[in-house]
């Protein structure tokens, strides 16, 4: 049985006003905002305005209308941030236990403006 969506978590917070948070774009039905303990010279993060645990919920149950718009808008924020030249950088999402989600609204963590190293460790 699935965990039902939490509507307390910080990022449905900042959907509602009730936190402030450093904007870099809103769509209809996306917002992207600064993280607030950046990984990179660049960290941004890309989530839908609707109530989504993680990418698997995000990608089953979001209209086609909120898929395309949620991309797009990531896109447009890599360009936003100059992202989008040869250095280049990563999108990443996590899920569950051992994707360590801290956070249990979807979200595409945006990272870049340095060499990112390896995907992961390797044990
Ligand atoms: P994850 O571990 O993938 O769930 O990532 C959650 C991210 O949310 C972390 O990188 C946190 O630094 C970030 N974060 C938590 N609270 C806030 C906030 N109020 N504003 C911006 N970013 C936040």
């Amino acid at each position: 049985m699935p965990k039902p969506y939490d509507p307390t978590n910080v990022f449905a917070r900042i959907l509602r006003g009730e936190i402030p948070n450093k904007t870099v774009l809103e769509t209809a039905h996306t917002l992207a905002f600064h993280d607030i303990s950046a990984q990179a010279p660049v960290h941004v993060l890309i989530i839908p305005k609707g109530a989504y645990i993680d990418f698997a919920d995000f990608a089953a149950h979001a209209s086609a209308n909120e898929l395309v718009d949620f991309h797009r808008a990531a896109a447009t924020v890599c360009e936003i941030l100059g992202l989008t030249g040869p250095e280049g950088y990563r999108a990443i999402t996590n899920a569950g236990l051992h994707g360590m989600q801290e956070v249990p609204h979807y979200h595409l963590h945006i990272l870049g403006g340095r060499v990112l190293g390896r995907l992961v460790e390797r044990p």
